[in-house]
């Protein structure tokens, strides 16, 4: 595998062992172009990095040793884990993102990231249920990779976990409201997403139902938990090895 090097200059000095590593965060760019996403990670000024960027012909830079911490999932939360930085491995895809413009990745693009991942999975002892994206650890800010990534593609590959709707264990005349609100938030709860509360609402909700659709039910984000959202969080829950 061809890897570029472009070194940033953003990064935690101090090493850290292979056995911190539990985590791979998948992000999108968000920018114009290639030329200005490498510009922003090679800038003091922002301090911004990550380990690896693919672009859209499949070339692979990698920008920071996999002994130093990278800066890119910043705030964040995912299980018992705060700061994500600290034990993840960050790659960045080149896309101009939902404000500039959301593109479809390109196979190749992809298809470099499934091997990237595969041999970072393997070399760190990497679950597939922690591989996510920058918007299941920081749902409130992030919206990247979204939902044209394709997680069902890497989970053929051992690197996502991902559901049959083996049984729909609801339905709708059973439940009220509230029933399937928290009914949805123990099961995202179960799987690793924080920033809700499993009782009370909050008006940020519809951001954690949002972060969930753009991974799992890509068809519709709407940040509603109807019944095919709360199916699907079920099987996920009763069906992952988390
Ligand atoms: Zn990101």
């Amino acid at each position: 595998m061809k890897i570029i090097r472009i070194n940033s200059p953003c990064f935690s000095k101090k090493m850290r062992k292979p056995s911190k590593i539990k985590f791979i965060i998948i992000h999108y760019t968000g920018m114009q172009s290639k030329r200005v996403s490498i510009q922003r990670l090679i800038s003091k000024r922002h301090k911004v990095s990550c380990h690896y960027l693919i672009d859209r012909s499949g070339k692979i830079i990698q920008m920071v040793d996999e002994n130093k911490v990278a800066w890119h999932a910043g705030k964040s939360k995912w299980k018992n884990f705060i700061n994500l930085n600290n034990n993840s491995l960050g790659i960045e895809l080149v896309n101009r993102g939902h404000r500039l413009g959301y593109q479809s990745f390109s196979k190749i693009q992809i298809n470099q990231l499934v091997r990237v991942c595969l041999k970072l999975k393997k070399k760190y002892k990497i679950k597939r249920s922690n591989i996510l994206g920058h918007s299941d650890i920081a749902p409130l800010r992030k919206s990247d990779p979204g939902e044209k990534f394709p997680w069902p593609k890497l989970e053929k590959k051992g690197l996502s976990i991902w559901y049959v709707v083996r049984k729909k264990y609801y339905l709708q005349k059973k439940l009220n409201n509230q029933k399937v609100r928290s009914k949805f938030f123990q099961n995202l709860h179960k799987l690793g997403y924080r920033y809700f509360s499993k009782k009370n609402p909050k008006k940020t909700d519809t951001l954690i139902v949002k972060s969930f659709q753009s991974r799992f039910r890509q068809s519709k984000i709407n940040g509603l938990i109807d019944l095919e959202c709360l199916n699907i969080s079920e099987n996920l829950a009763r069906n992952t090895k988390i």
